[in-house]
């Protein structure tokens, strides 16, 4: 590879000229930035030749199937030589392949829209309810509930519906009608009571009635909570939240950016409870990273809404350029393709329920984890300073965990930097092809850093 040849002055030209996400650039005037140059499997190295596990599938739970997939890349390639973009009218020959292939696996969906994000495709649902909202109830039914903890994006609207106040804080105003309901987590019980998940749903029914029915659109959720802490919301939760959903005339919108395409063993996280959902976005591990694609998909009710030929203001007024690229769904035909023939789903069931085992070990030896969670190999482990107290640790101890994990050759995470106390959440999500060697050789770095860090 012409660009892999040279590494000599990568690092300088990375530090001169790139401005990272997330990142307070001040730390890279004492430290190099890190240039990941390769990856194979769940393996990657960077530009002095250090090789890592990659416990977080490409930094932000992305790249599902691994690295190196040369299947995927032919699939690009050859597209991309026949047609490699067309956003006119019509569509083109991947895009009607994947959505086709897609809506196989989620009964009751029936309809794809594409984009390129994971925001973008969040973006499409709140536009799709409010312009039903304008069209069937003169404007009232368009708030769109979201919950604390949860995250749908990084633009201005889905900021707005941002439960995790440090992401938001300082880039708005937001527009109106993004209205809070209170987070799942009982590690972090907000109620005393035996059946926490119907309490917790309850308390969305409340913030409903408080803002009346009939100027509520849309609940928007994660299914498992991903940079938020890893929540797995309680038994009894999901089906209430449906029950509660159909009771008010309120769209179900699932955010599957994170969960969908088998990170949690099931195509989509949804499908671990038994619920219907109106709405359900996906981006990261659609391609697995390999090339940018989101999807909005919703059911033929919904889609039905735009179709009124009587008002020329009825079709959903909409566009998104690179949603017309031809490489997101050539690449996420094959993605699929992968995770079925080589059996990951069942792979992620397994290789969750042992990173789970070895989590809930560490938890006996390392009275700093709190609590483990998790879903597939989805996993978290929350560090507290006091077990008793359940007081949260410090932002800057967590970091240092993570920072002696990559010392002992693995990188896994830490939940999002936050004002309010949710910065404490080591995070797992390989690749869904990891061995059992592969979680082993995880959780005994997260052994050796927990060691380090606090003997
Ligand atoms: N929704 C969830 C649950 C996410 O975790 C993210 C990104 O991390 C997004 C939406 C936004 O996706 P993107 O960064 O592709 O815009």
């Amino acid at each position: 590879n012409k660009l892999t040849n040279d590494l000599s002055h990568v690092t300088e030209a990375d530090r001169a000229n790139v401005w990272h996400h997330l990142l307070q650039h001040k730390s890279l005037e004492t430290t190099d930035p890190r240039i990941i140059v390769k990856g194979q499997g769940l393996r990657i190295w960077d530009q002095h030749g250090a090789e890592f596990i990659d416990a977080v599938s490409g930094g932000v739970w992305t790249v599902n199937v691994g690295y190196g997939r040369e299947s995927i890349a032919n699939a690009i390639r050859d597209q991309l030589i026949e047609l490699p973009y067309w956003a006119g009218s019509g569509g083109t020959i991947p895009g009607a392949l994947f959505s086709e292939k897609l809506l196989t696996k989620m009964p009751g969906l029936s309809r794809v829209y594409y984009a390129n994000s994971g925001s973008e495709a969040n973006e499409k649902v709140f536009k799709m309810v409010r312009q039903i909202s304008a069209r069937l109830h003169g404007g009232k039914k368009s708030k769109i509930l979201y919950r604390e903890r949860d995250y749908h994006g990084a633009t201005i609207g889905t900021l707005a519906a941002c439960g995790q106040e440090e992401r938001a804080m300082q880039y708005g105003p937001f527009p109106d009608g993004f209205v809070a309901v209170p987070h799942c987590l009982e590690y972090r019980a907000q109620w005393d009571v035996e059946n926490y998940g119907e309490r917790a749903a309850d308390a969305i029914e409340e913030v409903i009635l408080r803002e009346g029915p009939d100027t509520v659109g849309l609940l928007c959720l994660e299914p498992v909570t991903a940079g938020g802490g890893v929540i797995v919301p309680p038994k009894g939760y999901w089906q209430r939240v449906q029950e509660i959903c159909k009771k008010y005339d309120i769209l179900l919108h699932i955010d599957e950016v994170v969960c969908g395409m088998g990170r949690t063993g099931t195509w989509f996280g949804y499908q671990n409870y038994g619920i219907q959902p109106d709405f359900v976005t996906m981006a990261k591990g659609v391609a697995s990273g390999y090339a940018a694609i989101s999807c909005c998909v919703t059911t033929e009710a919904v889609f039905e809404q735009f179709k009124d030929a009587s008002d020329k203001l009825s079709y959903f007024r909409d566009i998104s350029t690179f949603g017309g690229c031809t490489a997101g769904p050539a690449a996420a035909l094959e993605n699929m393709r992968i995770i079925e023939d080589e059996g990951l789903l069942a792979n992620t069931v397994a290789m969750g329920e042992r990173i789970m085992a070895n989590l809930n070990a560490l938890m006996e030896k390392h009275k700093v984890i709190g609590d483990v969670r998790g879903a597939g190999l989805f996993a978290g482990a929350e560090l507290v300073a006091d077990r008793a107290t359940k007081e949260p640790m410090a932002e800057a101890e967590v970091s240092r965990v993570v920072a002696e994990g990559a010392k002992r050759g693995v990188m896994f995470g830490m939940t999002n930097r936050s004002l309010t106390g949710f910065n404490n959440t080591l995070c797992f999500s390989p690749a869904l092809i990891a061995t059992p060697d592969d979680i082993d050789a995880i959780t005994d770095a997260v052994d050796g850093a927990l060691t380090a860090v606090f003997g």
